[in-house]
This record gives C-alpha cells, sequence and structure tokens, in this order.
C-alpha cells in the first residue's frame, strides 16, 4: 500500500512508520521537523520504499500533490505538547486546525482514506473516570491557553465527522499519554521524558502540584497497533477510539518508580504548578480511558506493562540522551 504520514518524523508517527516499512508498504512522510526529527527516521532514508518531504501540513498545495500519490492517510503531524501550546498558543492553534483540514480537504478531493490522531486532552479537567468516547468535555476558560489545544484538536474531530457524512472514509484515535523510546530529550511536556531525564542527570525529579493527579500512560508499540487497527477495520470508519492503557498512576509514585528503574541517585522536589507553566494553568487531575468501544470494534487492549514499558524507555534514553551514560 501507499501511505502517508504526516509527522511521520515525530515521536510517535516515526514508530507507525516502521510498523508500515515493516508490511511492506511504500511510505511518504510529510513533516517539517520541528519537534520531530530526522534521526528518528534515518535508518529508512536509503530504502527506496521510503520518501521524505521536509515541508508544513500549512502548504495546502505540498499536502494535496502528497495525499493525490497515496492510497491512505495517517495524519499525526501536530504541535503537541502542553508546555509548547502554553509558550505558542498562536503557532498551535494554527497547525492544529489550519493543518488538519488542508489534510481533510486533501483526501476528500482524492478520496483517501484518513486516520486523524487526536488526543485524550480533548476530554480537558473532565474528572469522571473511566472517560468513554461519548464522554462530555469538559473545559476551562478561554483565557487559559491550554484549552486551546483541546479545542482545535475538537475542531479536528468535528471536521472529520462533517467530512464522514459526506462520503469520506475516516476515523479518529485519541492517544492516552504515550511514552517509549524516541522521546524528545526536552519533553515537549511529556513528564516522562522530563523524569528520565532528570534521573539520568542525577537532578531532582520534578513533581507538579501534590503529585497527586493522575495519567493512564501507554506504551508507543500498543499506540501504534490501535493506529493500524483503526485504519484497517471498515467498522472503525466514521468513529472515534480512545487508544490507551487503563492503568493508572500517580505523579508522584511515577516519579518513584523511574527513580527506582533508573537507580537515581536524585531526590523527588514538589514544586508549583506556575513555577513550570507561568501563571494562569490549570491541569487535569484524572484521566483514564474506557477501552470497552477500541475492545469490541477494533480488538485493542494495551498489552505492555507500564514497568516493562518504563524500563525499555529508560534504556534507550540512556543510550541517547545527551545526559545519559551513551
Ligand atoms: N508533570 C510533572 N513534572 C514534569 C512534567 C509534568 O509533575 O516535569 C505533570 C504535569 O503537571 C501533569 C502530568 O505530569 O500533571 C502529565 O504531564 P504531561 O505534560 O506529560 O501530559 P498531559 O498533562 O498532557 O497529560
Amino acid at each position: 500500500m501507499r501511505v502517508l504520514v504526516t509527522g511521520g518524523g515525530g515521536f510517535i508517527g516515526s514508530h507507525l512508520v516502521d510498523a508500515l516499512m515493516d508490511r511492506g508498504d511504500e511510505v511518504w512522510v510529510l513533516d517539517n521537523l520541528g519537534t520531530g526529527s530526522v534521526k528518528n527516521l534515518e535508518h529508512h532514508l536509503d530504502d527506496p520504499r521510503f520518501h521524505l518531504r521536509v515541508d508544513t501540513i500549512l502548504d495546502s498545495e505540498v499536502v494535496d500533490e502528497l495525499v493525490a500519490q497515496v492510497e491512505m492517510v495517517y495524519h499525526l503531524a501536530a504541535a503537541v505538547g502542553v508546555r509548547y501550546i502554553v509558550s505558542d498558543p498562536l503557532g498551535a492553534i494554527r497547525t492544529n486546525v489550519r493543518g488538519t483540514e488542508n489534510v481533510l480537504q486533501s483526501a476528500y478531493r482524492h478520496w483517501k482514506r484518513v486516520v486523524i490522531a487526536s488526543t485524550s486532552e480533548i476530554y480537558g479537567k473532565s474528572q469522571g473516570a473511566p472517560l468513554k468516547e461519548t464522554d462530555d468535555r469538559v473545559l476551562g476558560p478561554t483565557t487559559i491557553n491550554r484549552w486551546s489545544y483541546s479545542a482545535a484538536k475538537a475542531i479536528d474531530e468535528h471536521f472529520a465527522y462533517a467530512y464522514h457524512q459526506q462520503g469520506l472514509p475516516v476515523s479518529i484515535v485519541r492517544y492516552f499519554n504515550c511514552y517509549g523510546p524516541r522521546l524528545h530529550e526536552l519533553g515537549y511536556g511529556s513528564v516522562i521524558a522530563n523524569f528520565t531525564r532528570q534521573a539520568l542527570a542525577g537532578e531532582a525529579l520534578t513533581v507538579h502540584g501534590d503529585g497527586k493527579q493522575t495519567r493512564c500512560f501507554t506504551f508507543v508499540a500498543d499506540t501504534i497497533r490501535g493506529t493500524l487497527l483503526a485504519g484497517d477495520r471498515p467498522e472503525a470508519l466514521g468513529e472515534a477510539f480512545n487508544i490507551g492503557s487503563e492503568h493508572e498512576i500517580t505523579i508522584l509514585d511515577l516519579a518513584k518508580l523511574i527513580q527506582e528503574l533508573s537507580g537515581a541517585k536524585s531526590d523527588i522536589t514538589i514544586i508549583p504548578y506556575r513555577d513550570y507553566y507561568g501563571h494562569n494553568y490549570e491541569d487535569t487531575l484524572r484521566r483514564q480511558p474506557d477501552t470497552t468501544k477500541s475492545r469490541e470494534v477494533l480488538g485493542f487492549g494495551a498489552e505492555i506493562e507500564l514497568r516493562d514499558g518504563l524500563q525499555r524507555t529508560i534504556e534507550w534514553c540512556r543510550e541517547n540522551y545527551s545526559v545519559g551514560n551513551g
């Protein structure tokens, strides 16, 4: 199959590219290499089945040219990471809204199947766990930049449903806190990248708030399996799916686990949110997926235990982070 992966140079995107190349597809990547990196793809660069286009999804002509020549599109390119969104809300809104509109418009024009990567951030600060795909979204005021990410991704989903009503074969996957090898060293908001970097550098692990907030961390191999299933199954058309682990952990316990697994001598320090995100910030205190629909429709369930996934991630970080031993 000929497949386009937007954001294929990124952390999740590059793992998707690996899986598609493994199954024999011809893969085009469109990535501006903003938060993505050519290093994530270097093992494919000499393969004639692999094509890299360094450009932006904001250029509708580029998007159209690439969409026209493939059979299927996985749209993962986005401005991601809460910290990044908070620091550049304008750029993030533009990328996440216009970029997705460009991709969907071209897919509709050329009649190509699309999988849109969305996020558990969609649910906002809704605390009723576990979260079903049809649950209400609970957002704070528009004066808080964080919620612009949830709002932009929600518009993307509305676009996708609207195009589906016009007949476009599209599915949506909502990722829950994905982690694994190739997590960007500077974090881009990922607490696992931050804690691992800090542990390897012998610095204190910075837990925000009281550390009682929870997340369900999902190993990237599971995230990719869910994404591929959503692209393959006919029953997935016109539907959104939670792609995540149901194992919930507090951020303080996560810090302790990373401390233990990395053998770090570093302490854990509790810091206020504002020291990291600036003023005017709100966190999501609990976020657990209900995966009934993904199990029933896609046959998806996360398989990698957090301890196992963290071990593999820390090992990779040790080799690849500038603070590691590699
Ligand atoms: N967090 C933390 N220390 C850090 C980075 C993040 O305690 O160095 C917290 C953050 O405030 C949030 C949780 O970890 O409560 C998950 O943050 P992340 O940015 O990884 O993901 P998201 O908030 O998008 O789920």
